[in-house]
């Protein structure tokens, strides 16, 4: 579910999108940021809601990315500590 990283907005279907080469109305997300008329790949989209510019695989940052982020920093302070107790030993 694609979302906006600024202010996380969700595009229904509905959404639409205006190709600035072609002046094609498109859903972006349905298409996979490709004009359908005339294959241009958009690498930013626009939030229709708040008017962020966002890099398209931006939009589908999922949670789980930021939890896996902070578990890895967990995981490194533990093996800090870790260290220390050997040294201690
Ligand atoms: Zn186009
Ligand atoms: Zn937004």
């Amino acid at each position: 579910m694609p979302r906006c990283p600024s202010c996380g907005w969700t595009p229904n279907k509905s959404a639409k999108w205006q190709c600035n080469k072609c002046n094609t109305i498109f859903n972006t997300f349905e298409t996979g940021g490709i004009c359908p008329q005339c294959g241009e790949f958009f690498k930013k989209t626009q939030c229709l809601f708040c008017g962020a510019c966002y890099p398209f695989e931006d939009w589908y940052e999922e949670d789980d990315f930021f939890y896996e982020k902070i578990k890895k920093r967990e995981d490194d302070d533990v093996t800090i500590f870790g260290e220390d107790e050997e040294f201690r030993i």
